[in-house]
């Protein structure tokens, strides 16, 4: 069994990801535009893909397939991570967060100024990593909300 630290490893191409997960190069260029993936870019701009990214893939081919949610029902279901609460950033932070605010996209889409997550890498943040799968985003609320 893979620790996470191998399953976080880049080494699939975008070519060799795209046909592990049976889908087109073109349909993973879109997920990563929509901001459903955060590849690992090389300086090059090559992207690679881990075996989380894989499992995270397959997790939103069945949300589109299976369970028919729409991509911007995901990107939806992503924004309401309480990403706030995680990294655990200020209240006047939150006041002009547009994540904080909105709840259309999730949070790594934005483009975020004067705040703790200007200078935070996205693909390494556990907001994004700890919450690939649906199952995942609902623990973590129930964690939260959880009667002590
Ligand atoms: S660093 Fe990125 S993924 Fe993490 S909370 Fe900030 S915007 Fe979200």
């Amino acid at each position: 069994m893979l620790s996470t630290k191998d399953k976080q490893q880049p080494i699939f191409s975008i070519s060799q990801a795209a046909v592990l997960l049976h889908i087109s190069v073109h349909t993973l260029r879109m997920y990563e535009r929509e901001g459903l993936i955060i590849p690992f870019q090389k300086k090059s701009k090559h992207r690679l893909y881990s075996k989380a990214d894989l499992e995270r893939l397959e997790c939103i081919r069945n949300a589109i397939n299976k369970m028919k949610i729409s991509i911007n029902g995901i990107k939806t279901m992503y924004s309401l991570i309480p990403c706030w609460d995680i990294i655990e950033c200020s209240i006047e932070e939150r006041k002009n967060c547009k994540s904080y605010n909105e709840h259309s996209k999730p949070c790594w889409t934005y483009a975020h100024q004067n705040n703790t997550c200007q200078k935070r890498n996205c693909r390494e943040c556990e907001v994004y990593q700890k919450n690939a799968q649906c199952g995942q985003i609902k623990e973590l609320i129930r964690s939260i909300t959880r009667v002590k």
